[in-house]
Parts: structure tokens; C-alpha cells; sequence
């Protein structure tokens, strides 16, 4: 841990983004970088967090809470949960989680409205499709999609902020291109229909593998974990 350069780790990762808006004709201010810490302690946080970086995300409810218990006198940072969702589990998070980018389903959807309710706090939702062909399925099907979003807007503790998704591993990064584009391609046509509660202005997609080419095909948000804090 104490070997990794997380100061010039995070400007090499900003630096990635940046070639890659220049490359594309945006701007690196229409993209947000998520830190993803998974398994690192508090102390690589907060050496991240006092360069002035404020999103962090973790893919696991049971490390996250105790992460966001420990950081609850910050009031600037702001948590996303990427993982895998339980149901059961949500009602631990609604208290200080900020966003939740890996909602796959109705049930999930509807649990966190009401603990959100219950925490008296409106919380920033992602909905994730599936956009890799692959076996092992995360999140909801493309044609599942608009049904789910149809059903946030009734709800008023959750805000449907865009789609998530996570491409296959592939060494040739040309084949992760169309998975991004239908997912940018799925959050147009449902931003068309001019939803009144989901503002479906984010779309999070690239990891540390494949951040240039989800910015190239639309991104606003990248989680990066090993390029920030070194391999797990
Ligand atoms: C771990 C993780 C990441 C970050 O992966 P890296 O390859 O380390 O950048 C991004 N998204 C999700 C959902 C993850 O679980």
C-alpha cells in the first residue's frame, strides 16, 4: 500500500481522461471519476480525499457502511455503491449513501424509495443494464428498462440520474465499443420521452481497462479503481 503513489496515480488518471475528451471534442469537466476503493483502508481514502477528490464507490453494502460511518464528518465526500445489490442490505446504506449506480431491478428500486423515505433523504439512482452478452448477468435486460424508469417517476425519494453498465474483458477494446454505444444509445432514446422526475443525464461506464473508449462513446462518469489505488 505505503508504495503506491496515489498523487501521481490520480493526475496519470486525469490526465487519461483528459486526452481522451481531447480526442473526442468534450470537455474533461462532463466527467465525473468515481474512485473506487474496494478493499483499500481508510488511510488510501483519505490520502485521495485530501487531494481533493470527492467520489468514491464500493461494490460490497458491508465494507461501504463502516467506510462511510468513518468519513461521516466530511460532508463534502460523496459515496456511490457499484455492486452487486441484495434488497435486504439497502436499508443499511439510505442513511449517507449519495448514489446507488447499480440498481438492476423494480424490487431494488422500489426498497430504496422507501428506506430513502425513511432516511428523509432523496437519493441519486443508477440504473444498470446489461450490456455485455455474457452468461453471469448484472443488471436489467435493455427491454426492461423503460419500464423501470416509468415506475421512478412515482417515486419521490429516489431520482433516477442515467444508466450504468459494465462491458466484457476483452484484450481487443474495439469489441467493448458497441457495448458502451448501446448503452449511450439506450439512455437517448429514453431521455426522448421526456421523463418528468428521471433526469437521466449520466451514463457510467469505463473502468481502469477501457475509460478512453466509454468517454469516447459518451460517458459522464468512469469508476476507477486499480489505476487510482494500485492492484487488489
Ligand atoms: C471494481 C470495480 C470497478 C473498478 O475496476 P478497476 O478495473 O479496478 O478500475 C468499476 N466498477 C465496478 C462495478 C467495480 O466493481
Amino acid at each position: 500500500m505505503s508504495n503506491v503513489d496515489l498523487k501521481s496515480n490520480l493526475s496519470e488518471v486525469a490526465a487519461r481522461i483528459e486526452n481522451a475528451c481531447r480526442a473526442c471534442d468534450r470537455s474533461p469537466e462532463e466527467i465525473t471519476l468515481v474512485a473506487v476503493s474496494k478493499t483499500k483502508p481508510n488511510e488510501a481514502i483519505e490520502a485521495v480525499r485530501k487531494l481533493g477528490h470527492i467520489h468514491f464507490g464500493e461494490n460490497k453494502v458491508q465494507e461501504l457502511v463502516p467506510k462511510m460511518e468513518h468519513f461521516s464528518g466530511d460532508d463534502k465526500i460523496i459515496w456511490h455503491m457499484i455492486g452487486g445489490l441484495q434488497s435486504n442490505k439497502i436499508k443499511y446504506l439510505t442513511d449517507e449513501v449519495d448514489w446507488i449506480d447499480s440498481v438492476p431491478k423494480l424490487k431494488a428500486l422500489k426498497e430504496i424509495n422507501k428506506r430513502a423515505e425513511q432516511s428523509g433523504r432523496e437519493i441519486n439512482v443508477l440504473i444498470q443494464v446489461n450490456i455485455s452478452d455474457e452468461d453471469q448477468k448484472f443488471g436489467c435486460e435493455p427491454e426492461d428498462l423503460p419500464a423501470l424508469i416509468e415506475a421512478g417517476e412515482n417515486m419521490p425519494f429516489v431520482r433516477i440520474r442515467g444508466l450504468m453498465g459494465i462491458a466484457s474483458l476483452e484484450e481487443d477494446l474495439e469489441k467493448v465499443r458497441p457495448q458502451f454505444r448501446k448503452l449511450r444509445e439506450l439512455l437517448q432514446q429514453e431521455k426522448a420521452k421526456g421523463y418528468k422526475r428521471a433526469s437521466l443525464d449520466h451514463l457510467s461506464m469505463g473502468m481502469t481497462n477501457d475509460l478512453e473508449v466509454a468517454i469516447e462513446e459518451g460517458a459522464t462518469m468512469v469508476r476507477v479503481g486499480s489505476a487510482i489505488f494500485g492492484s487488489r
